[in-house]
């Protein structure tokens, strides 16, 4: 959780660590820390 407050005040909340695409609402929502897309989070588990 911690992690997730640093990454929304770093302006990179709900942006994939690995595209740069937005983080479906959902997504964040079931997974706050969510730091890849749906997309990418398939191709890269963890
Ligand atoms: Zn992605």
């Amino acid at each position: 959780m911690r992690r997730a407050l640093e990454r929304l005040d770093a302006g990179t909340y709900g942006t994939c660590e690995n595209c740069g695409g937005l983080i479906g609402a959902e997504r964040l929502d079931a997974r706050p820390d969510a730091s890849l897309c749906i997309e990418c989070a398939a191709i890269r588990p963890r």
